[in-house]
């Protein structure tokens, strides 16, 4: 109770204070009129880029005057009736307020920013334009909002990497993640997805194609939830590989398809780049290595001279080694994946294995996912803890798709 009554009368305070300025700053304006444009008027009469002027709003009319040039032209002034007017947002960014008239010689437009007087406007509008007048208002709100949050991200952000430096640590990392929205991280992984695929030998269809769509499927089917599209690509290459960017685009090479004895083996993999994805370590990975300011200009848009950060970005996110704990964590939420699926989680501690053993060095695969022997430990943990799985297989024979790839 105490502190509703305290803090009603703190507002009360502000209020009047805010009142005391704004009456200051009319006066001002009145003694030094020349030196104040409010607003920007357009008109057959005036220059194509508006003529500056000072709109002073009245009980039933605005009363606009346009300043005097250099010429010696004398301030000029001239009144419009509220019930001569219309109005809209507008501006470069919709951040204005927009209120045209046919003038003495024709359409006239007028392009009011200040909140004082936009404000004051409001007061003063008869009904007719209250509701265009709130609409517009809206507008310009939303804009601000939008704006003062951007800002808001880049300082937070600009806090973070200070901090970040500071502690070097991953959580600050994490946190700053989560405040970048899912189209960004879209947006950077998609570029750096068709940028690679354009130099790369893509099968579009096949038994290969027809498999891991499968799989994928599968899985996919059984994330809560799920804020992506993912998007797989199966390469033809010897490169015993597979990667997830950003945003959910996913790339597996037949190499890696041939070294697998069964599907669920390269399910495994699927399943475990896919929580790559999901729990969004390739962006926590660049942000760490580029920095968030990089990562934000790159997704708010191509700012001047970004285009080498941006080639540079494509190279991280091709050769992102990830750390320990988000192995861990993508193999662990993997093979939850695959058990709920109904695939059989053991194919992704086997073929793991047979990797790392029979052809560590010539697997690139590893050399981004590296295999140590705790994660394999933990990997088998937790296999072993879970309950047996009355598996479902797929629906295509893997001899044949193994054989198509085979092949080439
Ligand atoms: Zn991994």
């Amino acid at each position: 109770m105490g502190t509703t009554v305290h803090s009603s009368f703190r507002i009360t305070d502000a209020e009047a204070a805010r009142e005391h300025s704004f009456v200051n700053e009319s006066l001002e304006n009145d003694i030094m009129t020349e030196l104040h444009p409010n607003a920007l008027c357009f008109g057959e009469e005036f220059a194509a880029s508006g003529a500056p002027c000072l709109v002073h709003v009245e009980e039933h009319e605005l009363t606009i005057t346009f300043i005097a040039g250099r010429d010696g032209v004398e301030n000029r002034s001239e009144s419009v009736r509220f019930t001569e007017l219309t109005v809209s947002a507008g501006g470069l960014d919709h951040n204005q307020l927009v209120i045209a008239w046919t003038g003495p010689t024709g359409q006239r437009t007028l392009y009011l920013k200040s909140p004082e007087v936009i404000r004051a406007f409001r007061h003063a509008a008869p009904d007719h334009l209250t509701q265009p007048i709130e609409r517009a208002a809206e507008q310009v709100r939303q804009v601000r909002q939008r704006h003062r949050a951007v800002w808001t991200l880049v300082g937070a952000t600009l806090l973070a990497v200070v901090l970040g430096l500071w502690f070097g640590s991953d959580l600050l990392v994490e946190l700053a993640v989560d405040r970048i929205p899912i189209e960004w991280e879209q947006k950077l992984g998609e570029a750096a997805y068709r940028d690679f695929l354009a130099h790369q030998d893509v099968m579009k269809e096949g038994p290969a194609v027809t498999a891991v769509t499968e799989m994928t499927q599968r899985m996919i089917g059984q994330i809560p939830d799920n804020p992506y599209k993912f998007d797989v690509t199966v390469v033809k290459s010897e490169v015993v590989n597979a990667f997830a960017l950003p945003g959910g685009f996913i790339v597996v090479f037949t190499g890696l398809m041939k070294k697998a004895e069964s599907p669920e083996e390269v399910a495994g993999v699927l399943a475990h780049e896919l929580n790559h994805v999901l729990q969004r370590h390739g962006l926590e990975r660049i942000v760490k290595q580029l920095g968030f300011v990089a990562v934000i200009s790159i997704a708010l848009g191509n700012p001047p001279g970004m285009g080498g950060m941006m080639k540079q970005l494509g190279i991280e996110l091709m050769t992102l080694k990830f750390g320990r704990a988000q192995e861990t964590e993508a193999d662990l939420t993997g093979l939850q994946l695959l058990y709920r699926a109904k695939i059989d989680p053991s194919g992704m501690m086997t073929f793991f294995q047979r990797l790392a053993e029979k052809d560590e060095g010539r697997v690139e695969w590893l050399s981004t996912h590296p295999m140590s022997r705790a994660r394999a430990d933990r990997l088998q943990a937790e296999l072993a803890a879970m309950p047996p799985l009355k598996a479902e297989p797929f629906s295509f024979d893997w001899t044949h798709v193994r054989a198509s790839v085979d092949s080439r």
